[in-house]
């Protein structure tokens, strides 16, 4: 069946600044294609200071939802009717759904991560985690992971503005999930040292590594990278970080942040329209 726009179209699609790189716009145009839904995704280079009026003629115009990115994803949480439990937690929502003009805003990063380690064979319930970050990313995987049931996350930050909203957001998980979260100073080695040593799987969350800047890597060490510790990277662009070279020379197993974008995108796609995402289909497309 052809894929047409029509007078039935259900618009999604995404605000932020930059946008025109994103393949968000791709993966959720194809799924809509294969499924047959009668649905378009655009993308909105849309920044903090002309958000609640791209909100209000969005909410307006009835679209289905929208995508959040950077500079975007705190400050849409205000415009939010609802929030989600995690989406609350964080106080940031990548995702929005409309229902008659009540916005939801939801946190689809988190599920994101957890079902790309899944996907990359690993089952983390029960297990250590040690999480570089405390950015949006960061915080909504360390949100995911406890309700997920990790048994304890090591979060390490550098002592900037992340740092200061950081210890409220872990008191708030280890009240309200049996999660036991640690926040501590990314300049502190002999910690970092110690949560390695512990931790089933180190995460990097943090933008550092991400192009151009592709040569810095938050682990100079590569003593603390020791065979039976999975390490995977949020980040999807380069593809393989200096971090995952460095694990993959260890004997690591690594995963980088290819799919946690994709399951991400899956997971809005699904409040959206119900529908689960071609998941193969665009594995094999978009992310081979
Ligand atoms: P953010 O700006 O909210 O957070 C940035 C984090 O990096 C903070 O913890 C900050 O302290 C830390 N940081 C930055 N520079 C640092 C430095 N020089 N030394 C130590 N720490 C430093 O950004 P974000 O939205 O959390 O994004 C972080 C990364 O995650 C980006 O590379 C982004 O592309 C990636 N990301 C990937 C996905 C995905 O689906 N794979 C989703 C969201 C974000």
């Amino acid at each position: 069946m052809p894929y047409e726009i029509t007078g039935h179209t259900v618009l999604t699609g995404l605000l932020g600044s930059p946008v025109a790189h994103s393949i968000s716009p791709m993966m959720h145009n194809e799924s809509f294609k294969v499924l047959g839904l009668d649905y378009a995704y655009l993308a909105f280079d849309v920044d903090t200071d002309h958000l609640k009026t791209a909100v209000e003629g969005l909410k307006a115009l009835g679209v289905r939802g929208f995508n959040l990115t950077m500079p975007d994803k705190n400050l849409m949480a205000a415009y939010c009717d609802r929030l989600s439990p995690a989406a609350e937690i964080i106080g940031a929502v990548n995702t929005v759904v409309n229902d008659n003009g009540i916005l939801t805003g939801h946190t689809t990063d988190g599920t994101g991560y957890m079902e790309a380690a899944k996907d990359a064979g690993y089952d983390l319930t029960g297990k250590t985690m040690t999480l570089l970050g405390g950015g949006g990313a960061a915080t909504a995987i360390c949100v995911q992971a406890a309700i997920d049931g990790l048994e304890k996350i090591h979060v390490f930050n550098r002592k900037d503005a992340f740092f200061q909203r950081l210890q409220s957001l872990v008191d708030t998980i280890n009240a309200r999930t049996h999660c036991r979260v640690l926040l501590h100073d990314l300049a502190d080695t002999h910690a970092l040292a110690g949560a390695i040593g512990e931790s089933h799987i180190l995460t990097n969350a943090t933008s550092v590594g991400m192009a151009p800047d592709t040569d810095a890597c938050l682990i100079t060490d590569p003593a603390l990278l020791r065979p039976d510790l999975i390490v995977s990277d949020v980040i999807y662009n380069p593809r393989e970080t200096r971090l995952l070279k460095m694990a993959k020379k260890a004997g690591c197993p690594t995963f980088n942040g290819m799919y946690m974008l994709l399951y991400q995108g899956a997971a809005a796609f699904k409040l959206w329209t119900g529908q689960d995402m071609p998941i193969a289909h665009i594995k094999e497309k978009y992310f081979s």
